[in-house]
């Protein structure tokens, strides 16, 4: 079976490699490399065991995120492909003391689901990680599976990976219309049995003439990559009020992001939303006041609307064509369950 993927972002370079184990697949991908667009601005935050989300299909594909990725890192690095992440866990503070009861109820389910989870007092957080400031108030969680891999760094391995088992890629090839049959780009007609679009936010224009068309909103994301000069052994990622800061060792640090919506049809980066950003990560983490910037960067998010992320489905009115898109905020995480559920489409599984 010869499989067309378009776009190759995280989505669509998990796919490749998976599927190119067992069938013939291309990669048509309109940029000049992986992971141009959402992908290349993500922190790359595995938030599985930390998330609400504690029964159903959502946490089903939280667990089997981070369950591949542990299988994967190894896998990849046997075959000299390393991939730059952070084992440390995630540390969540809670400055709001009313907020603790939820964290308390949710450490209990995750510790029955045979997931760790702890809840640490406010001299527990100072002993473990002196660097913070916080008041006598916070507590925190601290969740040692949930944790980071560099998105960009993955995907471009995935893609070298998937090209060892005979995937072709083709860049600076955009794709222009979608059928059973193949797919049309300004270079030809490139024919397939089936058709994944994984084109992120350009899955709603190679959508848009089917019986269900993918309506996504970009959502901006604004981050900062900061240097310090000295840094700790022991760092996890901290995350407070939906601000985190990713060490990613040698005393460098990600810090975002922000969350910004479109107004009316353009989404521009706010300055307010920036200095935001900043102020409440020097807040918990004040060495970041002093430390050099090295760059900051902004992406945006494909967020269905009216619709739970992700939309992964065969396209209404094709019976060849599969969307795997919409991932909003989590399509690092939720790659590998997008992959499972391509599979089983494909009669896989
Ligand atoms: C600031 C920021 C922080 C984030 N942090 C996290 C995080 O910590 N953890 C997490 O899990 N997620 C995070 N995300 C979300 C995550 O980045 C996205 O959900 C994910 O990257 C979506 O992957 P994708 O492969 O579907 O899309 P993309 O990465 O956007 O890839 C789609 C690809 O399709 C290509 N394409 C589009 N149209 C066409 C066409 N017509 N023909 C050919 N190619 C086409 C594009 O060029 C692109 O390369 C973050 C996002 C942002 C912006």
């Amino acid at each position: 079976m010869k499989i067309v993927i378009v776009g190759c972002g995280i989505v669509g370079a998990t796919l490749a490699y998976e599927l190119s184990q067992n069938f013939a697949v291309q990669v048509l991908e309109s940029r000049s490399s992986p992971a141009q667009e959402s992908t290349g601005a993500a922190l790359g935050l595995l938030m599985g065991v930390i998330s609400q989300k504690v029964k159903g299909r959502a946490w089903q594909w939280r667990q089997e995120g981070l369950r591949y990725y542990q299988r994967l890192l190894p896998e990849l690095a046997a075959i000299n492909l390393p991939v730059l992440h952070n084992h440390q866990g995630l540390l969540k503070l809670v400055a709001d003391p009313a907020d603790l009861a939820k964290w308390q109820s949710l450490a209990e389910i995750r510790i029955q689901q045979g997931w760790p989870m702890e809840i640490w007092s406010a001299a527990q957080i100072l002993d473990r990680c002196p660097f913070l400031e916080i008041s006598d108030q916070t507590s925190a969680v601290y969740s040692p599976a949930d944790w980071q891999i560099h998105p960009a760094q993955m995907t471009r391995a995935l893609v070298q990976a998937a090209a060892r088992q005979g995937a072709g890629f083709h860049w600076n090839t955009n794709v222009l219309q979608v059928t059973d049959g193949g797919v049309d780009t300004a270079m030809g007609f490139v024919a397939a049995d089936r058709v994944i679009i994984t084109a992120g936010l350009g899955s709603s224009l190679l959508t848009a003439k089917s019986e269900q068309p993918l309506e996504l909103m970009p959502v901006l994301g604004q981050a900062i990559h900061y240097r310090l000069s000295g840094f700790p052994d022991f760092h996890p990622v901290v995350t407070s009020n939906d601000v985190h800061v990713v060490p990613l060792g040698g005393g460098e640090y990600w810090v975002g992001a922000t969350v910004e919506f479109p107004v009316g049809t353009e989404v521009i980066p706010s300055a307010e939303s920036f200095a935001e950003l900043q102020s409440n990560a020097h807040k918990f983490f004040p060495a970041l006041a002093t430390a050099e910037i090295l760059a900051t960067w902004s992406g945006l998010r494909p967020r269905p609307v009216g619709r739970p992320a992700p939309v992964v489905e065969r396209l209404g009115g094709y019976q060849n064509v599969i969307v795997a898109a919409g991932h909003y905020r989590n399509g690092v995480l939720l790659a590998p369950a997008t992959a499972g559920i391509v599979q089983e489409f494909l009669g896989l599984e």
